[in-house]
């Protein structure tokens, strides 16, 4: 009976402070079991829609909320994005002057605070303590609650102290937040914040709306080129292993006449929160940047993200990808990966007392690179999860964008024996003169070798050295081929030998050759045409300057005002009227007045102008 009442509540409250229709999955459970009152871990994929999870019962229930979050950037965006929506809410941190400060506990002594964002570091303060204690408190929620294990990627140390919650505050629940935990780091996080008996609710941490492409890299600048002419006008991160590599692709992109801004860790903080207001108010679409961008980035429409260089492990490849597509719309994500990334990263494990860990995790997301199998399977599997589907139908090679080497284990022995033989006793060759020897082309050193004279020599004549240089890059890959880390010199395996005596097939890809590639573009437009069957893209786009313009006006992200999803609504149904705007994807109550007359005018000039043409 009180469920069914709660339900009701809760289903009445999406409406009208998010205008949403529906819950995504396990929001609903996750609710009502805070309304409950019963300690909880949630993980959720980026996207599913962790903030309304405890926003929402926040906003029903009596007291004060108070949301602990590692993100003093984020804390802001949050306490606009609540603002704008008519909920009063507001943070405590170190950004924050003394004065700002006062007024914010002014405010929550008076119990005008509904949602409270706090750093860890505030809650080891015995004065904010005291704040809290004397108030009414609804519950405690703890964000990106990985950062608190050991085993998770983010750790930090203020995350240790957060047990002291269920030791001073008795009474209130606690609710867990995160995104990735393997079992490790949920078990972690239970013991550390002093669970006893918490709820687990655990959503699939599948994207389905993430394609996923994963190419060799070849011609760096080339091949980001031609992704950026596909999504002319969108949102994407550009993301290098090194900040030299950052500055310099920034900079080509420039002088190529493409806006954007470049973001590492070797900025100054007034450069890099600079770089990052634009990209948040959509000032530009493109951002270069190493992994030091993204943490604090809620921009819900980006809408592809390129790896030039391979990441460390999957986990971070989630992650980073993880920022595409937030809006559920599709997103695109293309990885190019090389052996020298692998021997970068092992390079720097050696100095690791972790070596074994992260060499496993290398290996990990090596072999997602170089096995051709569903991508969104792999991570599925990898996290823990069963994948259902035979066909993603969103991966390239669920989209049978790769073509296979049919007799696969013909041309890897070929490759492998032409290995045993150039190599002489103590040393040998690296991988283009093998790939000069299998195409029989007779350089001077292979003369003055005699390697024109082995019976490998030209065996694979009639391909591209393109095409050997990919299969030798394939079978290092996999494990069949070792390239030495100083001298790059190959040297067959045991896997190889095991190969060699036909024991064992690898499965190898051709590279795309260019009719292949025009032919993959013209489904992918196709593709998006469908998408966009509905909606006038001419004025989304004028929607998009409006927004903007918005956001511009009031200091906050653009996403805060709406998100993609709810412009594209506007553009496909074309609202010219309050009550047709009150139907509008993502317009609650509060967003209705505030911004309902200023887009039903924008649709309206848009209108007048086309007619007039
Ligand atoms: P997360 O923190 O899990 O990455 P967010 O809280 O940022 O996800 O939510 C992602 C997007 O999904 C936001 O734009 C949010 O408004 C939207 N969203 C959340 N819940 C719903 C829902 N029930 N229906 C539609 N959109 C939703």
């Amino acid at each position: 009976m009180i469920e069914n009442k709660n339900k009701e509540k809760i289903h009445e409250g999406l409406k009208k402070y998010w205008g949403y229709g529906s819950f995504l999955p396990l929001q609903e459970d996750v609710i009502l079991s805070m309304l409950e009152n019963e300690d909880s871990l949630t993980v959720l994929p980026t996207g599913g829609g962790k903030s309304l999870c405890f926003q929402l019962p926040a906003l029903l229930k009596e007291g004060m909320a108070v949301v602990v979050s590692p993100l003093i950037s984020l804390m802001k965006d949050q306490v606009d994005n609540l603002k704008d929506m008519g909920v009063p809410s507001c943070y405590l941190n170190s950004s924050l002057s003394v004065k700002e400060q006062r007024s914010a506990v002014e405010q929550i002594l008076k119990g005008d605070i509904k949602i409270l964002y706090l750093s860890p570091e505030r809650l080891e303060n015995e004065e904010t303590i005291e704040l809290l204690r004397s108030v009414a408190l609804s519950f405690f929620i703890i964000d990106e609650a990985h950062c608190i294990s050991h085993w998770g990627h983010d750790f930090r140390s203020s995350y240790r102290n957060l047990k002291m919650i269920k030791e001073r505050f008795k009474d209130i629940s606690v609710h867990a937040f995160t995104a990735t935990a393997t079992k490790e780091v949920q078990k972690d996080i239970i013991a550390q914040l002093g669970f006893t008996e918490p709820k687990i609710l655990i959503g699939s941490i599948d994207r389905p709306n993430l394609t996923y492409r994963v190419m060799p890299r070849s011609n760096i600048l080339k091949q980001i080129k031609e992704i950026l002419q596909k999504h002319n006008n969108e949102a994407g991160i550009i993301y290098c292993l090194r900040r030299k590599d950052v500055d310099s692709v920034s900079e080509d992109l420039m002088k190529l006449g493409i806006d954007n801004v470049r973001y590492h860790a070797g900025m100054t903080d007034k450069d890099r929160r600079l770089a990052q207001d634009r990209f948040a108010r959509e000032e530009v679409n493109i951002v270069v940047a190493t992994v030091a961008f993204g943490m604090g980035i809620d921009r819900s429409n980006i809408r592809f993200i390129i790896h030039a260089g391979m990441p460390k492990s999957l986990e971070h490849y989630q992650q980073e990808t993880g920022r595409a597509g937030r809006d559920r719309l599709p997103a695109f994500c293309y990885m190019f990966y090389g052996g020298a990334d692998f021997r970068l990263w092992s390079y720097f494990a050696e100095e690791s007392s972790e070596k074994e860990t992260i060499m496993k995790k290398l290996r990990a997301i090596y072999d997602f690179c170089v096995k051709p199998q569903c991508r969104h399977k792999v991570l599925s599997n990898y996290f823990g999860e069963y994948y259902g589907k035979n066909s993603c139908d969103s991966c390239d090679y669920c989209l049978t964008e790769l073509d296979m080497v049919n007799d696969s284990l013909n041309v890897a022995q070929q490759i492998l024996s032409c290995v045993i033989k150039v190599r002489q006793e103590r040393y040998g060759f690296g991988t283009g003169h093998v790939v000069n020897v299998l195409r029989g082309k007779a350089t001077e050193k292979i003369e003055n070798l005699g390697h024109h004279k082995l019976s490998t020599f030209g065996i694979m004549k009639e391909e591209t050295e393109n095409y050997v240089w990919y299969m030798v890059e394939q079978l290092t890959g996999q494990g069949f081929l070792l390239k030495d880390s100083e001298y790059l010199t190959l040297s067959v395996t045991e896997a190889g030998r095991q190969l060699l005596n036909s024991e064992i097939t690898p499965v190898l890809i051709k590279p795309v050759v260019a009719a292949r590639k025009k032919d993959i573009a013209k489904k992918a437009t196709e593709k998006r045409d469908s998408e966009w069957a509905e909606v006038d893209q001419d004025l989304f786009q004028v929607l998009r300057r409006k927004r903007a313009e918005l956001a511009r006006e009031k200091s906050v992200p653009a996403y805060i005002i709406f998100s993609d999803k709810t412009l594209r609504d506007i553009a496909a149904r074309e609202p010219l009227t309050i009550d047709d705007f009150s139907v509008i994807y993502g317009v609650g109550e509060n967003k209705l007045r505030a911004y309902g007359n200023i887009f039903i005018k924008t649709v309206m000039d848009y209108k007048q102008k086309s007619e007039e043409v």
